[in-house]
């Protein structure tokens, strides 16, 4: 009958949300762990001036090497550790990490993909300034990415909290520019130095004139706001192109390179030396 065969999908679907809770408990717990097994990594991606093709910068992007799961992608993790409380300690340990490992390559900026919430939670100012104290590096050569949230919630504390940081001279990326939480109306309330076009629009920048049109619309309030552009997952000569036109200031993407570990970095930058001296 239709009653028992619903109770047999209801069975099936309790099953279903078992494993699915068994699993998530699974990964929590992994993920409590991770840090003190010295499981997670930074990989940096190259950030280059769209019209020298100079290495202007590095992103950190953290990475979760997992014995048993393999490489987890942050978007499976973070979400998770910032529901159960573990992002601070895992924020602290990036922003510190980023800092030690920039000091090796000069003239080149490090960001830190940073959450709304790990600004919210306090103290945020306090951490970036021990951050740059602890390691050396010079304000200048940090910059902190804004990622996902919602910016208009707590926006007192957080006007405060990014003007002190950018005080110390730190300066302040907004990141999928265009996309989910972000749009105009934090560009008045907050002071950026960059906003980062997302990949999206890159994407379909040569056979969508509407994604043109956007990233022509983004590209004139960064001139108008005097700030930095920034354009995401650049993978095409191609775009490479059409975005140099159009005056964006910067670019990355798999173009330029894909996140590497520190090392891989430390060969890209000895490496543009020789051409640099030359200039
Ligand atoms: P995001 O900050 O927007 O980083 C860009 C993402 O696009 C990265 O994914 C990068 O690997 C990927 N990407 C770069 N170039 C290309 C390209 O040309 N094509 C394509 N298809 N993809 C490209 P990833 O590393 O998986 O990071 C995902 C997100 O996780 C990041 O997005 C960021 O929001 C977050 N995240 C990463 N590291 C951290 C961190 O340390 N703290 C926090 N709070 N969030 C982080
Ligand atoms: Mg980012
Ligand atoms: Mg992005
Ligand atoms: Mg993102």
């Amino acid at each position: 009958s239709a009653k028992r065969e619903g109770r047999g999908i209801f069975r099936f679907f309790a099953e279903e949300m078992n494993v699915a809770l068994r699993e998530r408990r699974a990964l929590e717990a992994d993920l409590r762990n991770a840090l003190k097994r010295g499981e997670f990594a930074l990989h940096y991606q190259p950030q280059v001036a769209l019209d020298s093709g100079r290495l202007t910068g590095v992103e950190a992007l953290l990475r979760w090497n997992q014995p048993t799961r393999g490489a987890v992608r942050p978007d499976a993790f973070i979400p998770l550790a910032e529901e159960i409380g573990l992002l601070p300690e895992i924020g602290a340990w990036v922003l510190r990490t980023a800092c030690a490992d920039a000091l090796r390559w000069a003239d080149v900026k490090v960001a830190v993909n940073v959450s709304v919430h790990q600004i919210h939670a306090g103290g945020f100012e306090t951490l970036v300034a021990r951050a740059l104290a602890e390691t050396g590096l010079p304000a200048e050569r940090l910059e902190i990415e804004i990622t996902e949230g919602v910016l208009l919630t707590h926006t007192d504390a957080t006007v405060r909290t990014l003007e002190q940081i950018r005080a110390l001279g730190v300066t302040v990326a907004m990141d999928d520019f265009g996309t989910g939480y972000s749009s105009l109306g934090y560009l008045q309330r907050f002071r950026f130095d960059k906003l980062k076009i997302d990949r999206s629009f890159v994407a379909s920048l040569h056979d969508d004139p509407r994604a043109a049109a956007i990233v022509d619309a983004v590209l004139g309030i960064t001139r108008a706001l005097g700030v930095r552009a920034n354009a995401e997952g650049v993978e095409t000569p191609e775009q490479a192109r059409m975005l140099a036109e159009r005056g964006c200031d910067e670019a990355q993407g798999w173009l330029y390179g894909r996140p590497v570990p520190a090392s891989a970095i430390d060969t890209l930058v000895a490496e543009r030396l020789p051409a640099v001296a030359a200039e």
